[in-house]
C-alpha cells in the first residue's frame, strides 16, 4: 500500500435520517462546525431553486408543494452535482439524502468511485404527533408550504413510511444504522449525536 496515500475511507459522511420535523437540519448546523463538515441538506437546495426560479426549482416545486418526494435522478444529481463542487470538504452530513433505495444505491455507487464510503446513518427518533406539532409552528415562520397544512405534512410521513423506512434495513445490513432519541432540548440532542458520532 502506498503510505503517502491519504485513507479517504477516514473522511466523516455522515448521514442524518428521521422524519420531516426531527432536527435534522437543526443539528447537522450544530454539528458542521465541530467536525469540519460540510452540510448539504437536499431540502435546502430545492428550495434554493425554487427561490431563484431555475429550471430544477421550477421542476421540484409541484413535488415539494404538495409533500411528494422530487424524482430520484432529479435529486440524485443534484446531490452528486453538489458534492463535486465542493472538493476542498473534509466530510459531508447529508441532511435528507437519501430518501428512497435507489438514492441510497446510487449514494454507494458514486461514493465507491471516489474511494469513500458512508461512515455512518443517524436517525432521529420522534413521534409523529410531536413532529406535527413541531412542523405546524416552523410553519408560522418558515414560509414553507409544505409545513402549514396538517394533510401535506402527513403526506410527507406517508412518504416516509413507505420509500425512506426501508433504507433503516440498507444501513443496518452494512452495520451502519443508528437511532438517537430527538425529544429535549437542542442541546441534549447534540450531546447525544456527538456521543454516538465521536464512538463511530
Ligand atoms: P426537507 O427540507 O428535507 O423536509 O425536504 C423538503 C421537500 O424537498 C421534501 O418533502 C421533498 O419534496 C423534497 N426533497 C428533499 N430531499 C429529497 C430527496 N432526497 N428525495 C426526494 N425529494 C426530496
Amino acid at each position: 500500500m502506498d503510505i503517502l496515500a491519504p485513507d479517504l475511507y477516514d473522511m466523516k459522511i455522515l448521514v442524518f435520517f428521521g422524519k420531516p420535523g426531527a432536527g435534522k437540519g437543526t443539528q447537522a448546523a450544530l454539528l458542521k462546525e465541530n467536525y469540519n463538515l460540510l452540510h448539504i441538506s437536499t431540502g435546502d437546495l430545492f428550495r434554493y431553486n425554487i427561490k431563484n426560479q431555475t429550471a430544477l426549482g421550477k421542476l421540484a416545486q409541484s413535488y415539494i408543494d404538495a409533500g411528494d418526494l422530487v424524482p430520484d435522478q432529479v435529486t440524485i444529481d443534484m446531490l452528486e452535482a453538489e458534492v463535486e463542487k465542493n472538493p476542498q470538504a473534509e466530510g459531508f452530513i447529508f441532511d435528507g439524502f437519501p430518501r428512497t433505495k435507489a438514492q441510497a444505491e446510487a449514494l454507494d455507487t458514486f461514493l465507491t468511485g471516489r474511494n469513500l464510503a458512508v461512515s455512518a446513518t443517524i436517525a432521529l427518533e420522534a413521534s409523529d404527533d410531536i413532529l406535527v406539532e413541531r412542523l405546524l409552528k416552523r410553519g408560522e415562520t418558515s414560509g414553507r408550504s409544505d409545513d402549514q397544512d396538517e394533510q401535506k405534512i402527513r403526506n410527507r410521513f406517508d412518504e416516509y413510511n413507505q420509500k425512506t423506512a426501508p433504507l433503516k434495513r440498507y444501513y443496518e445490513d452494512q452495520g451502519k444504522f443508528h437511532t438517537v432519541d430527538g425529544i429535549g432540548s437542542l442541546e441534549e440532542i447534540s450531546a447525544r449525536l456527538t456521543t454516538l458520532i465521536d464512538s463511530i
